[in-house]
């Protein structure tokens, strides 16, 4: 019997290791063999997640080779995904984001949906094939939900990402809002993270009209607090800027408190974030009102401007 690697995207988030899990799960269900892995280390609001939920964290898949048969789940871009992916045999994708330079060269299962989380079409799929969801498993999911969607506050939020997640919570019996805000601000705790960690706890490299932009987030309580850091920051972005050949680094501090952002960008291409939010960069940084998603209030817009 084949036996299924799992993986979300590097710098794993929330979504990418519970979508992972889940699937791992699903396919056991099904009585197929799958293995959930991570392609980078954790950060604390998985960790929070996972401990709360009781799962130990998935092993570390450095990379993937021409034997493999594997899932990708809450990413389809290669630049994202294992390093070898071009050579292993995709099987399936479950995923939310744009389709960029994707190509098989056999046949699969495909299923992609403009939620707000993987883990919402992966629901979709447990009540397609019968299957039932333990306490443990519907508790994750729904902590992937919180996060993509920002307790429902995000712009990628739909409304189905939000009956999911009702749906969850009483099969997980939790209090959305209680367990929510507990789990975000788990994720909010950056205080371990040296400048070039932050900057790769949350990372995607994407290209653009052949520019290589890499677009990492962090989530805070306090912008300005992250900002003590800022000249530190700006040392580790320009390091990537040189190591990748990047025209562009956006290192986006949200506030999801009050659901807005602070950017800093460093490459010769900060024109384009200037003329996509009409702002002007002082000390290659500029506020950005009301902006928290990378995946509808970023990629889209920057790559109309570039
Ligand atoms: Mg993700
Ligand atoms: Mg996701
Ligand atoms: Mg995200």
């Amino acid at each position: 019997m084949e036996k299924f690697l799992i993986f979300g995207h590097k710098s794993p988030d929330t979504d990418s290791i519970a979508s992972s899990i889940a699937m791992e799960y699903i396919k056991k269900q099904m009585n197929e063999d799958a293995k959930a892995y991570r392609l980078g280390e954790i950060n604390n609001e998985t960790k929070y997640a996972l401990d709360y939920f009781k799962f130990n964290v998935p092993e570390l898949l450095e990379n993937v080779t021409s034997d493999d048969h594997v899932i990708l789940v809450d990413h389809n871009e290669f630049t994202q995904s294992a390093n070898g992916i071009e050579e292993a045999c995709i099987d399936m994708v479950i995923d939310h984001h744009r389709i960029y330079n994707f190509q098989t060269s056999a046949p699969l299962f495909y299923m992609a949906e403009p939620v707000g989380c993987t883990c919402t079409i992966l629901y979709e799929l447990c009540i397609m094939n019968n299957i039932t969801l333990t306490r443990e498993i519907a508790g994750l999911m729904l902590s992937a939900i919180i996060s993509d969607t920002l307790l429902f506050k995000s712009p990628t939020c739909t409304v189905k990402d939000e009956k999911v997640a009702n749906e969850l919570a009483k099969i997980a019996n939790v209090d959305i809002n209680t367990y929510g805000l507990e789990l975000l601000k788990a994720g909010t705790d950056l205080s371990s993270y040296s400048a070039k960690e932050l900057i790769n706890i949350d990372s995607k490299l994407v290209s653009i009209n052949n520019v290589n932009i890499q677009i990492a987030q962090v989530n805070t309580v306090d912008i300005n607090d992250v900002l003590k850091n800022k000249s530190e920051i700006e040392d580790a972005m320009n390091l990537e800027i040189k190591n990748n050949n990047l025209g562009l680094f956006m290192f986006l501090i949200t506030d999801i408190l009050n659901c807005n952002s602070q950017v800093i960008a460093l490459g010769n291409r900060c024109d384009v974030v200037e003329k996509s939010y009409n702002v002007t960069l002082e000390n290659n940084s500029a506020f950005l009102e009301g902006v928290v998603s990378r995946k509808k209030q970023v990629i889209p817009i920057i790559s109309e401007n570039i």
